[in-house]
């Protein structure tokens, strides 16, 4: 008889709501031998819900590297593992990418099984520029990396999306309000719970109503029209406004913009695009 292949299941859990979970990952949670996962005890009450008894194995970032040569040595003798982080999907800021990477490194079948995500669900709910997207995850808290991120969020042309925790947001927001002048920003709160709300402003009006703010959220942060001076060099007045415009700037704004891009004086400006 030939032997069972082990394999992994990448398996998204709920953000929030329980019931964002697919009847799917139901099923490999009922048939999987074990269920790696980053907390147990969460996991327990997601399983107690949808009445599934099934062994768990602790798998977060501090044991990773000694349980993922446990659980290699059992998917290479057949067995079939679940891998589930606290909420929504692993690997994206959770425990998962080591795991894989190994699975990969010993022709060990990987299958995702695709559920919730917070990045996504805050982006697609924000009404700002879903085409390109940069997801930052965590900023850094190193000061140095931490003002590379920074200035990457400046001049990015696609829009960004970061994870914070509410006791950081503060110092997050007045960090922004310096690099961002009036760029949109979207905070969404405790997506899929009861309070489940979507923040928009400015860094400083969101300051001025998040003072006590707290659950889990996502910031997602309106793409610059910042240009390269290079790029500015090569384009004509007239071109720079088209492109500005293009971005969905008002007028005011492009002028002010083409101003300071070129180093001049607005009125300068707006004499030519007022006439
Ligand atoms: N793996 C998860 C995912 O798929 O989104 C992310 C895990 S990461 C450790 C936790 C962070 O995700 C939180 O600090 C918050 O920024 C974001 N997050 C998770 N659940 C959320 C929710 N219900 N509402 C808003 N943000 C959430």
């Amino acid at each position: 008889m030939e032997k069972r292949k082990g394999c992994l299941y990448i398996v998204a859990t709920p953000i929030g709501n329980l019931q964002d979970i697919t009847l799917r990952a139901l099923e490999v949670l009922k048939k999987v031998d074990v269920i790696a996962s980053e907390d147990t005890r969460h996991t327990l009450k997601l399983l107690n819900h949808y009445e599934i008894s099934k062994p768990l194995i602790s798998y977060h970032r501090h044991n990773e590297e000694v349980k993922t040569e446990m659980l290699i040595e059992k998917l290479q003798k057949g067995e079939q593992i679940a891998l589930v982080s606290d909420a929504g999907t692993p690997g994206i800021c959770d425990p998962g990418e080591e795991i894989i990477k190994q699975c990969i490194n010993q022709n060990i079948k990987i299958i995702p099984i695709p559920g919730a995500c917070a990045v996504i669900n805050a982006l697609i709910c924000s009404g700002i520029d879903t085409n390109e997207f940069t997801f930052l995850g965590f900023l850094p808290l190193n000061k140095k990396s931490r003002k590379k991120k920074l200035q990457e969020i400046e001049k990015s042309q696609k829009t960004i999306i970061i994870y914070e925790a509410p006791h950081k947001l503060k110092n997050t927001l007045e960090e922004l309000r310096e690099i961002l002048e009036d760029r949109k920003i979207v905070i969404a709160r405790e997506l899929t719970k009861i309070h489940e709300e979507f923040l928009r402003g400015t860094a400083q009006e969101l300051l001025e109503v998040t003072q006590d703010i707290k659950g889990e959220m996502v910031l997602i942060i309106e793409k610059s029209s910042y240009i390269e001076e290079n790029d500015l060099n090569n384009l004509t007045i007239e071109e720079q406004y088209k492109y500005y415009e293009n971005l969905g700037m008002d007028k005011k704004s492009i002028i002010k913009q083409i101003a300071k891009d070129r180093k001049v004086n607005k009125n300068e400006i707006y004499k030519k695009f007022m006439i």
